[in-house]
């Protein structure tokens, strides 16, 4: 049974009973759902936000490993860049040094990597990380160039390397006759007097004593440009080497080679012989470089001992003891 309320009516001076309305009642029940409701709804907030679902920590757990993999990704992105950048260094300060060859500008090393819209495509808009997956395609990008830059750079020293390597066996590095075969070391490059117009003279080449149809060899790589007789140097041979550099080879008692022929150093060019202006058999051998005729003796490198080198130097010096005589 319904209790029932009592109210004092001013008016009537007396208690009257409390009449409820059906809206009231309805009112009140309302009011009474809202407010469980957002009740509930707190709860389960609250229940989701510290409590969350085992697929909930499953992903947070993927997002913490995912994140680590990016960390150790960037990190040998960042080291490769790093090693990379040692090779340039290297490249620029060592090989193209050598090589001659000019470094390469920062601004080309570092050329435009391209945009980064190329790779907005393969962004899905729900990944909140699409920042450092931009990143790290930058730096790939920028890493990726980088390197096809430094392998141009390779392309280019192995070219100038190879460039060198017949540079180096053309010019002219070993004595024209052999250590064995030669008798004397006669007559330096230099001021002397002359054995045959008794003045002082400059001799231009070196004179080597050996006897008459000793081997006379090409001493670089080349092609003879001259085969022929002259009146001081008697029979000559002159080899272009290229690079400036050009021999020549004077009075030979026979030729082994003729004009237009390509020859290897160590190839024989001729014989030793006393032709053209000259008062025994012995090797006049000039080097001309860019037109001037220069000390062949800072170009025996090849077949020399250091102390053979040295004495050769010490005979070289003593231009003015002429015993092989002649041009
Ligand atoms: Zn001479």
């Amino acid at each position: 049974m319904a209790r029932i309320k009592y109210y004092y009516d001013t008016e009537t001076c007396k208690f009257e009973p409390v009449k409820t309305s059906t809206t009231d009642i309805v009112l009140n029940l309302a009011g009474f759902f809202i407010f469980s409701l957002f009740i509930s709804i707190g709860l389960v907030a609250f229940y989701v936000n510290y409590f969350p679902s085992e697929r909930e920590a499953e992903l947070a757990k993927e997002n913490q490993q995912l994140l680590l993999k990016y960390q150790i990704l960037n990190k040998e992105v960042l080291a490769s860049s790093q090693m990379l950048r040692k090779l340039q260094d290297r490249d620029d300060n060592v090989y193209r040094v050598v090589f001659e060859a000019e470094p390469i500008p920062m601004e080309v090393r570092n050329a435009g990597t391209g945009g980064t819209e190329k790779y907005r495509d393969l962004l899905d808009e729900r990944l909140k990380r699409e920042d450092i997956i931009l990143n790290t395609f930058q730096k790939l990008d920028k890493l990726k160039k980088q390197m096809y830059i430094q392998t141009k750079s390779y392309d280019e020293i192995f070219e100038k390397a190879k460039e060198k390597a017949q540079m180096l066996a053309s010019i002219p590095a070993i004595q024209p006759i052999s250590n064995e075969d030669l008798t004397q070391f006669a007559s330096g490059f230099g001021m002397r007097m002359h054995p045959i117009y008794k003045v002082m003279k400059m001799h231009t080449g070196c004179d080597f004593t050996a006897p008459s149809g000793t081997p006379v060899y090409a001493t670089g790589d080349g092609v003879v440009i001259s085969s022929e007789v002259m009146s001081g140097y008697g029979n000559q041979i002159e080899v272009d080497h290229g690079y400036g550099y050009v021999t020549k080879y004077a009075h030979l008692s026979a030729f082994s080679v003729r004009k237009g022929q390509k020859v290897k150093r160590g190839q024989k060019v001729g014989e030793v012989g006393s032709t053209g202006v000259s008062v025994s058999p012995h090797l006049h051998y000039e080097i001309m470089h860019n037109g001037n005729k220069i000390d062949p003796v800072n170009y025996f490198f090849n077949d020399l001992s250091p102390a053979q080198y040295e004495k050769l130097l010490e005979i070289a010096k003593q231009e003015r003891q002429s015993m092989g005589g002649g041009e």
